[in-house]
């Protein structure tokens, strides 16, 4: 389905689909946009699979169901591939879908206020642009693999030789910035850090849980839940940047 290219050809074409999405974009405004859509989303991944599967790749995925997506609740991944299977009640027919997702809230919280080097699928990216197409590479390594084999794991041999051989990809995980390294960077609140913050005009005081698009902050409350510090505490879903560091419980 693929022919794997040369470095500078590679390169040649990388170029060509970062340059061909911005110049054709509505929303896209640089190579560190501060905005997209669906549509360059998906604009970028034809141009992939012009460019690097002759057009067999999202022929065949479209053949059964093909959509393109951005999270804002993926705090972690900065993509997936889901392939996802009905079954008609009354034919009994089985048909097949495939989604891919990437991560607007990792993409948009890098190369923005912390900076460090980034790297996605092994290779330093310069802006957001760059990310992309490394996270959509991996994405779509992961679609030829489902529509190949049905399953597809980017921690096997398989998957890594063949990213490796048609991107170059020497790792298939990504350092984007996450919405806990920037709350210790920037607010100084970490798991287990005491904040204060103000909820419907009162000052509360608790223990900061878990950290993910918000962080869970636990508030020592008698109508509370029972934990298994034999405590009670009543759970809050607080924007990082409304914490502020608090002495004492
Ligand atoms: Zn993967």
């Amino acid at each position: 389905m693929s022919v794997a290219v040369g470095g500078d050809e590679r390169r040649r074409r990388w170029q060509e689909v970062g340059r061909r999405v911005l110049s054709r974009s509505k929303t896209m405004s640089g190579p560190n946009f501060t905005l997209t859509s669906k549509r360059d989303l998906e604009f970028m991944a034809e141009l992939y699979d012009h460019y690097f599967f002759a057009g067999q790749c999202l022929k065949l995925a479209r053949h059964h169901g093909m959509q393109f997506r951005w999270s804002k609740r993926m705090t972690s991944a900065g993509g997936k591939t889901v392939r996802m299977t009905y079954q008609d009640q009354k034919t009994q027919k089985q048909s097949i879908r495939y989604e891919i997702v990437l991560s607007a809230t990792l993409l948009f919280q890098t190369f923005s206020d912390l900076k460090r080097p980034i790297r996605v699928t092994g290779s330093l990216c310069k802006n957001r642009l760059q990310a992309m197409q490394r996270i959509l590479e991996h994405e779509l390594i992961h679609l030829v693999e489902m529509l190949v084999w049905q399953d597809s794991c980017c921690a096997a041999p398989r998957f890594q030789t063949i990213a490796n051989r048609l991107f170059a990809h020497t790792e298939h995980t990504h350092d984007l910035i996450t919405q806990r390294e920037r709350a210790a960077q920037k607010f100084n609140v970490r798991v287990g850090s005491r904040v204060a913050f103000q909820h419907q005009g009162a000052t509360y005081r608790g223990l900061v849980n878990r950290i993910t698009r918000r962080a869970t902050v636990l508030v020592s409350d008698p109508g509370g839940q029972l934990y298994d510090d034999g405590q009670r505490y009543r759970k809050y879903y607080v924007p990082v940047s409304h914490l502020r560091p608090a002495i004492g419980a």
